[in-house]
């Protein structure tokens, strides 16, 4: 390792990641690699934020900007109903006005290819720097879905993803695909009841127990000396000229030669005063976990209903939801249950009435529907996040990426889109 970067600045030999979640630990264990000591702090602990029960879809196939025209028009027309999908709650926050119309700006089909080309290059080494953790001693498990199916009561419905599913190509992203009819993807998944008209079968994605995979991660960014301190919540960074110091609410001060502000949704609170001016507002999901009689061989989604569904161990985790508040209010129980009774119909054999592991967490979103990944206006001090609905399918190669970046302080290009402070 050089002990200047091309910037200018010395290579950082000590750094603090604020934040435990897919992106933060990411971060520390590839800086790791590069010999760079970690120290890993969060307010409450590993996986406590989005990581931790969100539907664990390893699926760059699909991982595509949220602002595009189909979602905009629908989000629209469920905005106000607490049942629906999508749900805008009136608001006069500035910072959430600010980011509705950028998102509203970028809903057009010319920023969603671009965003859509932005994109590609990392989806690409998307899961092989999911193997990368795992060669490299993280004892979590990623499952090759034997099936992913999009399921559909009409072919009408399907229409949507098929034709994104054109955009998605024609931006480079590769992605095999058969269209099915209900009997065939009944043959392959027998979860799927008698209202299933049509589906999408998807190949070779991939998915995860997103929470055990963050513990495994970070039992081996400690297994390999970084110190990962719960309960320590960051209230000031600070750059000196000569290195960060990290102040936290429960008293710790202490010096370091660069942070990684990897807070999730929580990500503008730390990261505006180093210049970064995008939004992160979070859209909260919620999911659950029930008992199902045949437990599926991989995802199944309902991609009209908005419900995403993963097989987690000997249960189904069954997820959807957008809601637009902020992240730290209440679970609504209301939400839980409009997720239950839209994937009701849909599912054979699901218990749906007794239901584990009820969760809120919060998608952390960008009104462009890229992520922010890169140096702030202080050299030393780095933003990453804003993920959105891809943190754990991305969250991998942005750590490994960034801590390239942050080791030879030569830009990365495939990071050249997700500037900061863009
Ligand atoms: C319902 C749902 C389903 C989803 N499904 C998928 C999916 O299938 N595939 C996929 O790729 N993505 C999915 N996502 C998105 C994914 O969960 C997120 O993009 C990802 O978890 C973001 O990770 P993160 O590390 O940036 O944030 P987080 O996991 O939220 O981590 C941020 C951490 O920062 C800590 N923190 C915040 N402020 C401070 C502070 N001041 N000091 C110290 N610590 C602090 C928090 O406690 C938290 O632990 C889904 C999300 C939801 C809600």
């Amino acid at each position: 390792m050089a002990s200047i970067t091309a910037a200018g600045l010395p290579v950082p030999h000590r750094v603090a990641v604020v934040g435990a979640g897919m992106v933060g630990l990411s971060t520390a264990w590839f800086l790791q690699e590069h010999g760079v000591e970690v120290t890993v702090l969060d307010r409450e602990g590993v996986a406590a934020g989005s990581s931790w029960g969100n539907a664990g879809w390893l699926t760059p196939g699909i991982a595509t900007p949220l602002p595009e025209p189909a979602v905009l028009k629908y989000g629209l027309r469920a905005v106000l109903s607490p049942s629906s999908p999508v749900y805008v709650p009136p608001s006069a926050d500035p910072r959430f006005l600010k980011f509705v119309a950028g998102f509203t700006r970028h809903s057009t089909m010319k920023a969603w290819k671009q965003a859509m080309g932005s994109l590609v290059p990392v989806n690409d080494l998307s899961l092989e720097s999911f193997d990368l953790l795992t060669a490299g001693g993280v004892e979590g498990e990623t499952v090759e879905a034997k099936s992913f199916l999009a399921s559909y009561r009409t072919e009408a419905e399907r229409v949507t993803l098929l034709e994104e599913i054109e955009h998605i190509h024609a931006a480079g992203q590769a992605i095999e695909f058969e269209a099915l009819t209900g009997d065939q993807a009944r043959a392959i998944e027998p979860s799927l009841s008698d209202e299933i008209g049509a589906a999408i079968l998807l190949k070779g994605q991939r998915f995860v127990n997103p929470g055990a995979f963050v513990h495994a991660l970070a039992d081996s960014v400690r297994a390999r000396g970084g110190k990962i301190l719960d309960a320590a919540t960051v209230s000031d960074v600070r750059d000196t000229g000569a290195g960060v110091v990290v102040t936290t609410r429960e008293g710790s001060v202490e010096e370091f030669d660069a942070a990684v502000l990897a807070t999730g949704a929580w990500l503008g609170d730390l990261a505006r005063r180093f210049g970064v001016k995008n939004v992160v507002q979070a859209g909260r999901g919620y999911s659950f976990s029930v008992e199902i009689e045949h437990v599926p061989n991989g995802p199944v989604y309902f991609p009209a209903e908005r419900v995403a569904c993963t097989p987690i161990g000997d249960r189904l985790r069954v997820a959807g939801m957008m809601e637009f508040r902020k992240p730290e209010a209440a679970l609504d129980p209301r939400r839980i249950k409009a997720i239950a009774e839209a994937a009701r119909p849909l599912l054979r054999g699901a218990d749906l009435d007794h239901r584990q592991d009820e969760w809120v967490g919060s998608r952390p979103c960008t009104a462009d529907g890229l992520p922010l990944i890169g140096a702030t206006k202080s050299p030393r001090v780095y933003a990453v996040g804003g993920h959105g609905m891809w943190g754990i399918t991305l969250g991998p190669v942005t750590g490994r990426l960034l801590a390239q970046t942050m080791v030879t302080g030569k830009q990365v290009d495939a990071l050249r889109p997700f500037n900061p402070l863009r």
